[in-house]
């Protein structure tokens, strides 16, 4: 791989202009960067395992009936899909507060798409329906800061030729890939 800052190899990437070879990043990978570095490397190689569906179990999965009325999907370059609330805010829904720090990273990454990809710019709010709670999440030069170094972050791993080591926690049990770190 070539020398160029990964976010610049991304948005080049996004732009149709990869001078150099393309580089995307998807929601659930900046997801995984955060949960699991390994399980991310496992993911860039498209390892798919069915170990039953493993996001329902860690409850990452997505609930598609949650304020349906009132959000619209929208897919872009094949590489995010958002949901967009009828006041403009893009929302991510999840169904518990556990794992709200990818899910938050998540977010922040498709506010940081839009604004450099699309050149739009929005707020966010991260919705835990089943606890009735809201969260605001807004691009900052710190949060645009985070997401940058975590696009490096995701680039560095996935880079690797081999996966980081597996070190046991407690979303290992819910992981597909828990048979290719925990069985003898
Ligand atoms: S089982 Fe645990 S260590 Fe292995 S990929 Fe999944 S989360 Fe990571």
């Amino acid at each position: 791989m070539t020398d160029v800052d990964p976010v610049q190899r991304l948005l080049r990437t996004a732009r149709d202009d990869a001078r150099d070879e393309s580089f995307r990043v998807t929601g659930v990978m900046m997801q995984y960067y955060v949960v699991c570095k390994r399980e991310l490397w496992f993911h860039s190689r498209h390892i798919e395992i069915d170990r039953g569906n493993s996001a329902i179990v860690r409850g990452t999965h997505i609930d598609e009936t949650a304020y349906s009325d009132k959000r619209r999907h929208v897919s872009i370059d094949s590489t995010i899909a958002i949901d967009v609330l009828d006041d403009g805010r893009v929302m991510e829904v999840k169904p518990s507060s556990a794992l709200v720090e990818p899910a938050k990273l998540q977010l922040l990454y498709y506010l940081w798409y839009l604004k450099h990809v699309v050149g739009v710019e929005k707020s966010g709010v991260l919705a835990h329906p089943t606890e009735r709670k809201r969260e605001d999440v807004e691009l900052t030069d710190e949060t645009e800061q985070k997401v940058e170094d975590a696009i490096r972050g995701v680039h560095e791993i996935i880079a690797r030729g081999s996966p980081p080591p597996a070190s046991k926690k407690p979303v290992c049990d819910s992981c597909a890939y828990h048979d290719f770190c925990w069985s003898c």
